[in-house]
């Protein structure tokens, strides 16, 4: 193989995909555990760290394979503990990546795409437009870097992370095809080993590929809903013009029961200042939900520049919450971590070369906005 030949990244391949890469060249398929193990468990980013691995095949894999995540251009430690990436991709775009410890859990939000196409009107990710799907390898690579960033030594799994959710950048719906790899990597023993129930895909609502994802996997499903009527969803999340809440809620109904009795759905609610958190939307979500099992998470609104939106009062969250909660559901309210280094939910910018130009616009159209507003009324000329 020649310097300037494409060599394959193993840092993306599940464990199936290694065996067949071990097997087209002319090797036995039980490397593709070791290899995975050394990648996974240890953090290897060479193959001479493989002990294990004889020095002729460590030179042939050198030869024709690399082991490469995205690159990492910062990382954040908040005062509470919560830890921030943001790594670069083959696009040129930057992602981030969040890790939050709490009540001994360890939970990573990673991203799945740079930027997003579906302008959700309170997501800061989707007002950056978009510009690529992850590959496999960048997905997983965020898992990576961050299992790495706790000390993962030779002969010593850590067991920081015990959570991941898709909740980062972009809708993982929208990249399948690395998405599901990537998870596979996660659950897998080989990988990181976490339970199928502790790896959440989170989308906004995707319908035909809720259906093709209940296929392949039995992860746990998170809906970002929003909004407990099609009218004012329409507004929030675009994408339910497409596929309004009858058909979503059906196809998100169909996943979680296929799962099994104790599974349920988790349903995301951004509580936006006079806009969704009033008593009559609590009402109405709670007549929506009732057929679905499933478990609220309230997530106040965490504002960005020009957003438009604000977040409600403690008080209002309150409100809403307990009436939530006496209408028979399970619901929490997702509390603010890594403040201090901007990592709440939809304040993950990133860097995103957009392609849509989207972000633009939208920065245009907001400032003529302020501009009207701060213009006096023009005077009635007689
Ligand atoms: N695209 C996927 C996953 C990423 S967003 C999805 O939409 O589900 C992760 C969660 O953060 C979603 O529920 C999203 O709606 C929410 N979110 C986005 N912007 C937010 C903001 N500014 N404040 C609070 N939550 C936000
Ligand atoms: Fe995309 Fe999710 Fe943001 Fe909507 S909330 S724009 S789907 S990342």
């Amino acid at each position: 193989m020649t310097d300037t030949a494409v060599k394959a990244n193993l840092l993306g391949m599940t464990k199936p995909q290694l065996e067949e890469f071990f097997e087209s060249i002319g090797e036995k398929r039980f490397r593709a555990g070791q290899v995975m193990q050394w990648i996974h468990h240890f953090g290897a980013e060479d193959f001479d760290a493989m002990t294990n691995v004889g020095k002729a095949l460590r030179e042939k894999l050198k030869a024709c394979a690399e082991i490469r995540g995205p690159e990492v251009v910062s990382q954040d430690i908040s005062s509470d503990g919560t830890r921030k990436w943001v790594v670069r991709v083959a696009s040129g775009s930057c992602v981030e990546t969040v890790y939050i410890p709490q009540n001994g859990r360890g939970t990573l939000c990673v991203s799945s795409q740079a930027g997003c196409a579906l302008d959700c009107s309170f997501c800061s990710t989707g007002k950056q437009g978009f510009n690529s799907d992850l590959t496999s390898a960048e997905i997983i690579g965020q898992v990576w870097i961050a299992n790495k960033s706790f000390g993962t030594v030779p002969g010593k799994i850590d067991r920081a992370i015990t959570n991941v959710v898709m909740m980062g950048m972009g809708e993982p719906l929208l990249n399948f095809d690395n998405v599901v790899p990537a998870m596979n990597i996660m659950m897998e023993d080989f990988g990181y080993g976490i339970s199928k129930r502790k790896v959440t895909l989170s989308t906004s609502g995707v319908v035909p590929m809720i259906e093709k994802l209940g296929e392949v996997t039995d992860v746990s499903l998170a809906l970002s809903l929003h909004a407990p009527n099609d009218e004012l969803r329409n507004v929030l999340v675009p994408i339910n013009k497409k596929y309004p809440l009858a058909v979503l809620l059906d196809s998100c109904k169909r996943y979680i029961t296929r799962l099994g009795k104790e599974r349920v759905l988790t349903v995301e609610y951004t509580l936006l200042k006079d806009v969704n958190d009033q008593p009559e939307h609590a009402e109405q979500l709670i007549a929506l939900l009732k057929e679905i099992p499933c478990k609220i998470n309230l997530i106040p609104f965490n504002p960005f520049p020009h957003s438009g939106y604000e977040r409600p009062s403690n008080n209002a969250i309150r409100r809403f919450q307990d009436l939530v909660h006496k209408g028979g559901y399970n619901v929490t309210v997702r509390t603010t971590r890594g403040d201090d280094i901007d990592a709440a939910c939809g304040q993950l910018v990133g860097q995103v070369m957009d392609r849509t130009r989207r972000s633009e616009r939208y920065i245009a159209v907001r400032q003529l906005a302020a501009e009207a507003e701060q213009t006096p009324t023009a005077s009635t000329r007689n």
